[in-house]
């Protein structure tokens, strides 16, 4: 099972073009955001921000559509999402709050809204988006590919991020320069190498850009509360959907992908655990 549980996998797009406009794929995460906050089914969510616009992800607070709409896009750097909780439930006063995070964040979620001792913040949590992860970056890794490797003065000089087709992009006015992924091996942070889920097999919906068409994503619901959201979403008309059968390259890919994942790094576990270094453990 490389995807984990699921109860339905669609490929969908953001109905609304001020969100296509900004959002890294489909638009999924901020057009669910968008509703359930008008909904009132959280009264706000935690997000990856730039406020130096300088790609570095700072995990942020936010209650209204437009600063939902202001944090969309992909930042590959790693955003400590869940220290902004406690700033979500005590100096925000949230009782319902969503998270946006990587599948080892949502790990760490479940993980503390399993133990007493994180009730009054883990427990007030009630809409997890996971969003698929390959692997992650520090900010001098994405310096490098920028300056040292793809020519760029500043990191800063780039308008989008993307990882896709085999390479790592940056666009600068208007020019997209790739750099191939295998020139970014060795470059991510250390801890990626041991981790185990491609599509947070433990979100209430996940989505990412494989397996869809170009501006386009891949939607897994996987709970109850995910489904809801998501179906309502859809049938409020903020968001259109294809069955995935129909789209290429489709789940096949996503599945390949995530057991190349769980294969190349259950192999490096192997390694580790042989030299004595200590892993974390599988969920
Ligand atoms: C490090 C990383 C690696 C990824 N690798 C893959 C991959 O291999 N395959 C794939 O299909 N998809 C991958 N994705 C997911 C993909 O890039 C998009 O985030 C996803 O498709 C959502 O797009 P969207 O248009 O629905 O979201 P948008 O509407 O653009 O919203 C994106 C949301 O993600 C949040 N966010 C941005 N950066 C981070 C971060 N670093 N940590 C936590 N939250 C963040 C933003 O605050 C925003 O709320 C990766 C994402 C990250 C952060
Ligand atoms: S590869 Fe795994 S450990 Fe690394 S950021 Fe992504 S989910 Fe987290």
């Amino acid at each position: 099972m490389p995807l984990g549980t699921y109860k339905e996998a669609l490929s969908a797009r953001s109905t609304e073009q001020k969100i296509l406009d900004v959002s890294q794929d489909g638009g999924i995460v901020s057009s669910l955001l968008c509703y359930a906050l008008d909904e009132g089914i959280i009264e706000g969510a935690v997000v990856a921000g730039t406020p130096d616009e300088d790609w570095r992800p700072i995990p942020t607070v936010v209650t209204s559509s437009d600063e939902v709409i202001a944090a969309a896009g992909t930042k590959y750097s790693m955003s400590p999402t869940l220290s902004a909780l406690k700033e979500a439930t005590r100096q925000y006063g949230l009782e319902k709050v969503g998270v946006v995070a990587t599948p080892c964040q949502v790990q760490g979620l479940r993980k503390a809204k399993a133990y007493p001792f994180t009730r009054f913040v883990a427990d007030k949590v009630n809409l997890i988006i996971g969003i698929y992860c390959m692997e992650n970056f520090p900010m001098a890794s994405l310096d490098t590919f920028a300056t040292a490797k793809l020519g760029f003065d500043s990191l800063t000089d780039a308008s989008k991020m993307d990882i896709g087709k085999g390479k790592f992009w940056l666009t600068k006015d208007g020019e997209d320069k790739g750099l191939a992924i295998k020139e970014t091996h060795g470059y991510e942070q250390a801890g990626c190498n041991v981790c185990q889920d491609y599509v947070a097999e433990w979100a209430d919906v996940s989505t990412g850009s494989v397996g869809s068409p170009d501006g386009w994503s891949t939607v897994l619901t996987r709970t109850d509360a995910g489904e809801s959201v998501f179906k309502a979403a859809v049938d409020a008309g903020l968001i259109e959907t294809k069955p995935m059968d129909d789209v290429k390259p489709g789940l096949p890919l996503l599945e390949k992908l995530a057991k190349g994942k769980k294969d190349k790094n259950t192999a490096e576990r192997e390694r580790r655990a042989k030299m004595g270094v200590r892993i974390p453990a599988i969920y």
